[in-house]
């Protein structure tokens, strides 16, 4: 089955098979990666990640038949992210997730080889340096994702999801991500790209090292959405995570000591 967009997580439409439209895909800054504790190498003059999301405004959430995706207003730098690795505010754009079957897979990062049930990424742009979202999407330095993992435990996090189709979008206003974000904001940094086509490396990649909780219930409800519009066979929105990419000389970089 080929998704609305040419790629999906299917057998025959899968990240294994998007090297053939996106030949990026086995370019040298690829993304997710395994991190590998022990070798990220602690950066002392690693700022640390400001993040002021006080006064964003979200316009509505939809499933955009890879994902569950929230949107923001960006017209000014009111909801960004400084700080870190940065030089310039990065503003945030959209929040998704990416998930799996089971508990036991989901997260498109993984750390020391595992996996965690859930993946949240919250996805910036260098509004300073670039006009659009579009062109710092192909900037090497235009956009900034924070990656946080979410593990099965105590609800935390709650999003209503009452649409299941690809394709359907609802007014969801006055959303505030920073319920989403773990107490701490030590985090690893590397060089990236888009994990999903057209897989540009243009993301700085900012991981959060402490987790944060998502209840059984919920996954179960992100596992009821489609990849399929109304008058498709239904396939259910499962396992829409890339697997690890090679990291091919690139340093991890921490804002902690381990
Ligand atoms: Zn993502």
């Amino acid at each position: 089955m080929t998704g609305p967009h040419g790629w999906g997580y299917g057998q025959d439409d899968g990240p294994s098979e998007w090297y053939k439209s996106y030949p990026v895909a086995q370019g040298n800054r690829q993304s997710p990666i395994d991190i590998v504790s022990a070798k990220a190498v602690y950066d002392p003059g690693l700022k640390p990640l400001n993040i002021s999301y006080e006064s964003c405004t979200s316009l509505n959430i939809s499933n955009n038949g890879h994902s569950v995706m929230v949107e923001f207003e960006d017209a000014d730098d009111k909801t960004a992210i400084s700080g870190g690795p940065f030089e310039n505010p990065f503003r945030l754009k959209q929040f998704h997730f990416h998930w799996g079957t089971k508990p036991s897979q989901g997260s498109e990062h993984t750390v020391d080889g595992k996996p965690f049930p859930s993946e949240l990424h919250l996805v910036h742009w260098n509004a300073r340096k670039y006009a659009t979202f579009g062109e710092a999407a192909a900037a090497p330095d235009g956009l900034a994702v924070i990656g946080v993992f979410l593990e099965v435990r105590i609800a935390k996090i709650k999003i209503k999801l009452s649409f299941f189709f690809q394709g359907t979008k609802a007014q969801f206003r006055s959303f505030n991500p920073k319920c989403l974000l773990p107490l701490s904001l030590d985090y690893w940094t590397y060089p990236g790209s888009l994990t999903t086509p057209p897989l540009n490396e243009s993301v700085t990649w900012i991981v959060l090292k402490e987790s944060v909780k998502i209840s059984e219930k919920q996954l179960e409800k992100f596992r009821t959405l489609l990849f399929t519009s109304e008058e498709d066979q239904r396939i259910q929105m499962v396992n829409n995570f890339r697997p690890p990419q090679p990291l091919r000389g690139r340093v991890v970089r921490a804002s902690f000591k381990a």
